[in-house]
């Protein structure tokens, strides 16, 4: 299903595929009208895109997606609408990013101790602008040195949750990133409930730490996203009095299969998360 509205998706600023001005293009192309790029821990590829954005008469959202730890498990916190030169967010980028580089190396010595190869960490840094390394850029090296056969291999054996390169230390808890989020003036939005592999009252304690901590929003229609999980989703925005986001999450051609501003049908009775953007 198209929309006109996309609120989640991701540029070469992180482990996006497109630059933002190709993303700007193909937003255009996709006829979205109101977008809102959301790269994991950074406004670079927003920043960027501004210009472009504007000669193309789109509503170009600010958008950060941050990374958080909570109970051992990495929880997305999307916020949306902020300044983007607010100190707070200035700083928090500047955490996030040293926590990366750390992380990297950590990475990257777990990863090569196992699989007996020296990793070449220019090269991976290579992929990436800025120190944004993530675990998608360590699949693409592992792929490209044929030490795995797929990129969903390379999160199965080595980077998904709970492998050994899934590696959460230095990542803030939910309501520090949140409060980054309202400091500068956005508002906070629970990313991707659907995909954490909680059971339902896990999920629900989740959900509630970030309402407490003053998050506003909660994804309700997402890229990859069954009728079960939505009703799940909406379940929890009607019990905590969430507004709904939407956003493909997109990453660029073929990653998952799916275009920018694809994503499951806004639900009914849910108030957008955009109406005061
Ligand atoms: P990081 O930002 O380093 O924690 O890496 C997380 C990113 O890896 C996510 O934003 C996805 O883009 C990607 N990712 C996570 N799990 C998978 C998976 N199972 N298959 C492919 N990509 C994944
Ligand atoms: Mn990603
Ligand atoms: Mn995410
Ligand atoms: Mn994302």
């Amino acid at each position: 299903m198209s929309s006109t509205i996309d609120l989640h998706c991701h540029t070469t600023a992180s482990d996006g595929k497109l630059s933002p001005q190709a993303l700007i293009t193909k937003a255009q192309e996709r006829n979205i009208t109101t977008l809102a790029i959301t790269d994991h821990d950074t406004l670079a590829g927003f920043r960027e895109a501004q210009a472009p954005a504007s000669e193309a008469g789109i509503n170009l959202i600010s958008g950060i997606e941050l990374s958080t730890v909570w109970a051992g498990i990495n929880v997305h916190i999307v916020g949306l609408n902020l300044d983007p030169n607010h100190p707070v967010i200035l700083e928090a980028e500047a955490y996030q990013k040293k926590v990366r580089i750390e992380r990297a190396d950590i990475i990257a010595e777990r990863l090569g101790k196992r699989l007996k190869h020296d990793i070449d960490m220019d090269e991976i840094r290579s992929y990436t602008q800025d120190g944004q390394i993530g675990r998608p850029h360590f699949a693409q090296y592992l792929l490209k040195y044929e030490l795995i056969g797929s990129f969903a291999e390379a999160f199965n054996k080595y980077l998904g949750a709970g492998k050994i390169g899934d590696v959460k230390s230095g990542w803030p808890d939910i309501p520090t990133a949140v409060k980054w989020i309202i400091e500068a003036g956005g508002v906070a939005v629970f990313a991707h409930g659907h995909r954490y592999k909680m059971t339902r009252t896990k999920l629900r304690s989740c959900v509630q730490e970030f309402v407490y901590a003053g998050g506003r929003a909660i994804e309700v229609a997402y890229g990859t996203m069954d009728s079960s999980q939505q009703q799940h989703m909406v379940a929890l925005a009607k019990e905590f009095n969430l507004k709904g986001s939407c956003g493909s999450d997109y990453h660029g051609p073929n990653r998952f299969g799916l275009e920018l501003g694809t994503m499951a049908k806004f639900p009914e009775g849910i108030t957008p998360v955009w109406e005061t953007f």
